[in-house]
């Protein structure tokens, strides 16, 4: 079905995107692959051609946009499984956080690198002891003087070794109650005394996505490198993780859309028994449920879409889009694997790594088992009576 939601722009701007991701990136997607992170050359590329933060400010270099023309950024580089630059997390996730509350000084000096692609942003939530409670983070920050002295660890953070900048969710207050009143953001830049890099981490997907530990010895920062209040970085994140869950369930939508297209085209040129694979009944069901599937999914999510771009609190459909679509796309991608056979299972097909890709989409961005917490708690359910 026609996708309502896009105007004659979205559409030339969408055909700009692809041309320039079959031409720039897609040959760059093997060695992300290799090396395990992207390479700045490309992120340079993309911020000249506009396309990171095309939603960010025009006084500070960006593109002055809607929401709609990031989403379709995020599809295009979802759909040749561009996943080691991870543009949706740096212009939709960290450079939110900049642009909405940065001073003015912080605004100047991180926002125009940060859309030329100069500056890459990360964001570091997730400790070895908490994730999903995010308000038992450990990280301290310690005020002396004109400085802030951090001192914790972070774990699993994307971009992690590629970022020059990295927003640090930490304790400025450890003995607050309750302790959400305790958590404030700081701003890290790349050289900061006592900020190390630990390990790229290991994982079962994302080969080109640099994951790492991060390390704060006693780090010093400018006490001016505080993003807003001391105490108010709960709420700030609270306010920023709607479009973060509907970066996810946009990506995931247009990787399972993805992995489906190759499926078909897959089991029209397999043959057994005498004839193509897609001829046999059980292969037509299995495509056409998830033909169905995204569609409905897409519906949903363009719903989504439509209502944050008018600005629209959807925190509990963008909750249900990000769980729904990301079992979706498990669910596709196992599938899709099993009607590739034994060449599914070799990483030459594209649909191994899709598989494998997919496992992370119901975890991170939060899980999905906290998207059901949220849901349930809008719903009244935890209410004591
Ligand atoms: C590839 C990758 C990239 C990542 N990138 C980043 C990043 O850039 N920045 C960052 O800060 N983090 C990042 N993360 C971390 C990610 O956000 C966390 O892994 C995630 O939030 C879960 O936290 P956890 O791993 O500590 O799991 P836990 O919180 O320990 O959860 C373990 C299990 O318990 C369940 N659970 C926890 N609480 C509840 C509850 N209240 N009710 C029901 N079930 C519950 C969870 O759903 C999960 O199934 C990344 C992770 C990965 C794997």
């Amino acid at each position: 079905m026609r996708r309502e939601l896009f105007t004659e722009e979205h559409e030339m701007f969408r055909a700009q995107v692809r041309r320039f991701v079959e031409n720039e990136i897609v040959p760059k997607i093997p060695e992300w692959n290799r090396v395990g992170m992207s390479d700045r050359e490309s992120w340079r590329k993309m911020g000249a051609a506009g396309f990171l933060g095309p939603n960010a400010p025009a006084e500070y270099g960006g593109g002055g946009a809607d929401f709609l023309y990031d989403a379709i950024v995020i599809e295009e580089m979802s759909r040749v499984r561009a996943h080691g630059l991870m543009m949706g997390l740096h212009s939709d996730i960290c450079l939110p956080y900049l642009t909405a509350f940065g001073s003015e000084e912080q605004k100047r000096r991180y926002v125009p690198g940060a859309i030329s692609g100069e500056l890459i942003l990360a964001i570091a939530m997730t400790e070895p002891g908490t994730g999903s409670d995010l308000a038992a983070v450990q990280t301290t920050a310690r005020r002396e003087g004109d400085n802030y002295v951090i001192n914790g660890s972070k774990i699993f953070i994307s971009n992690g070794q590629i970022a020059d900048l990295v927003i640090v969710v930490v304790k400025t207050d450890p003995k607050a109650q309750p302790a959400h009143r305790g958590v404030s953001l700081i701003l890290v830049e790349r050289d900061s005394p006592g900020f190390v890099r630990g390990r790229k981490l290991d994982k079962l997907g994302f080969p080109g996505q640099d994951t790492s530990e991060l390390f704060f010895e006693d780090c010093r920062v400018p006490a001016t490198n505080l993003l807003g209040r001391e105490g108010q970085g709960f709420k700030m994140l609270m306010e920023k993780l709607q479009q973060e869950r509907l970066v996810s369930a946009v990506g995931s939508l247009a990787s399972a859309r993805r992995c489906l297209d190759d499926t078909i085209a897959y089991t029209k040129q397999r043959r057994a028994f005498g004839q193509p694979i897609a001829m046999f009944q059980n292969t037509q069901f299995k495509l056409a449920e998830m033909e169905t599937e995204i569609e409905v999914g897409q519906a949903f999510v363009d719903r989504c879409l439509g209502a944050h771009v008018r600005g629209e609190e959807i925190v509990s459909e963008v909750s249900m889009a990000k769980w729904w679509v990301t079992e979706l796309l498990k669910r596709v991608s196992s599938q899709c694997l099993q009607l590739h056979g034994g060449y599914g299972f070799m990483r030459e097909y594209p649909v191994s790594s899709d598989y494998a890709d997919a496992a992370v989409q119901s975890i991170y961005a939060g899980t999905n088992e906290i998207m059901k917490v949220i849901i349930a708690r809008r719903m009244g359910l935890d209410e004591r009576r």
